[in-house]
């Protein structure tokens, strides 16, 4: 998998792909899309976020209501971990202003905890599962250091875990 997206305007770079990959990005972007549909469905949100192509890193914007997927990642990634990826976004929506207000580290990785527990509610999605979405993604995002991902992971699977038990 290639690590560097490249530094031009996405839709320059996406004109400058092959047809058969628009088309499939295309395509790509649309599943997300159902994708979205159902789990704002299920999550009993009656606007269901836009999916949209970026060339940056996947994100949720809470003003604009986007889920915005890499196109890398779409013409990449596997599609079970990109559901899942998706779905840990719809988490972000779920909680679409508490999160926009989450400023500090741990008010911050609070809502990361919370997003990837709907992830998890919506998909399936087991902890290994989780922490291969976070693998995937530092690949489309080039400041991860591999011991920074790998602590980030611990901590964040440890967080997850004491939430889960609580929950019980
Ligand atoms: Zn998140």
């Amino acid at each position: 998998m290639t690590n560097n997206l490249p530094r031009v305007p996405l839709s320059q770079w996406v004109n400058d792909l092959p047809q058969a990959q628009q088309d499939r990005l295309l395509e790509q972007i649309k599943m997300v899309q159902s994708w979205v549909n159902d789990f704002a469905q299920v999550l009993g949100k009656k606007r269901a976020p836009k999916a949209r192509i970026t060339n940056r890193v996947l994100y949720y914007a809470p003003w604009s209501n986007v889920v915005a997927v890499p196109a890398k990642m779409l013409l990449e990634a596997d599609g079970r971990l990109l559901r899942i990826a998706v779905a840990h976004e719809c988490g972000h929506f779920n909680r679409r202003w508490i999160s926009l207000f989450s400023r500090s580290d741990f008010s911050r990785l609070r809502e990361e905890i919370q997003a990837d527990r709907v992830a998890m509610a919506l998909t399936g999605a087991s902890l290994d599962d989780l922490d291969a979405v976070v693998r995937e993604l530092a690949d489309y995002e080039e400041y991860w250091s591999s011991e920074a991902l790998d602590s980030y992971i611990e901590q964040r699977r440890s967080l997850l875990q004491l939430a889960e038990t609580e929950a019980r």
